[in-house]
């Protein structure tokens, strides 16, 4: 079986209050974009085996791959094996949601390969015990999310849209992000279930006016972090793009473009580093 997982960008990422249960919470748009891992996955007896086409990454116990494969065995008493090749496209610790998109992937693959029947709701209870963007990634597109990530209300598809992502050759931990002095938090009211630059950030995407809505809150800290990438960003948005953005805790940069043709042009004027061109798409999981 062949599934292909497709990143994520945020296109609104606010951080506010952090939880007793030691999480933030968040109000975020997340928005599925067309640059994906492609999983292979074959039937063993009892093993699981994972191979990487990427070399840095683990391929024991701690990766998403496996952690996936190994909660569904332990919820459904299910003894049986897979052998699974990852080959890896999306950033790793880019702020694309690799890894849990890769565990989302698993997740309804061994659903179907293993015939254990698992409806929705129960892929999302193993989804979030993986990670906090875990259960957006089972479905993926346009999702409005709350709480740590895990409230997901489905929102209008964005028209096709064109992006310029570039890859700094460094890793940033979201734990770092959110335990930085520099970070500021959103406090305002959120008794209506959202925060009022929340709705309206949705009411300018629903408008169509993407550039106005793109956000991140985190870029406060990221940026004190890492200047360089503050220099990046100013770097787009001359080169071309109409607005530019860290997606998630970075360090991925997503530059928005007009057209397939602005992004292949701009991507040229970044060929000194790690640079792709990607389009939105509707559905984070593609088996078969
Ligand atoms: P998010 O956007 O959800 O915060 P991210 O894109 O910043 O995630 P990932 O690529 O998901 O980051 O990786 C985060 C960490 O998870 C890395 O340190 C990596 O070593 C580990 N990891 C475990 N499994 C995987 C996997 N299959 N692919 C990528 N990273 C993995």
């Amino acid at each position: 079986m062949r599934v292909h997982a497709h990143g994520k960008i945020n296109l609104y990422l606010d951080v506010l209050d952090r939880r007793p249960d030691g999480y933030t919470n968040i109000e975020t748009i997340f928005q599925t974009v067309s640059l994906h891992d492609t999983l292979t996955f074959d039937k063993r007896d009892h093993e699981l085996v994972l191979t990487c086409s990427d070399a840095s990454l683990e391929v024991d116990a701690s990766n998403l791959v496996l952690r996936a494969a190994t909660i569904l065995q332990a919820r459904t008493s299910c003894d049986k094996g897979v052998c699974v090749h990852l080959e890896k496209r999306i950033p790793v610790a880019g702020g694309m949601a690799g890894g849990s998109v890769d565990a989302a992937a698993t997740l309804h693959a061994l659903n179907k390969l293993w015939d254990l029947g698992l409806d929705d709701a129960a892929l999302h209870n193993c989804a979030l015990e993986l990670g906090s963007d875990v259960p957006y990634c089972l479905t993926g597109g346009t999702m409005a999310a709350t709480g740590r990530g895990e409230h997901l209300q489905r929102i209008e598809p964005l028209p096709k849209t064109w992006f310029v992502v570039v890859q700094p050759a460094l890793g940033i931990s979201a734990g770092d992000v959110y335990k930085h002095p520099a970070l500021t938090r959103n406090t305002e009211d959120v008794a209506s279930g959202r925060t009022s630059s929340f709705e309206s950030a949705l009411n300018k995407l629903r408008s169509g006016r993407v550039s106005d809505v793109l956000f991140n809150r985190m870029e406060s800290a990221i940026f004190v972090m890492h200047p360089g990438l503050a220099e990046l960003k100013e770097a787009m948005t001359h080169e071309g793009c109409v607005a530019a953005i860290v997606s998630g805790s970075g360090p991925t940069l997503m530059g928005l473009c007009e057209s397939e043709t602005d992004a292949l042009r701009i991507s040229k004027s970044f060929s000194d580093l790690d640079v792709s061109v990607t389009r939105t798409t509707d559905c984070s999981i593609v088996i078969g």
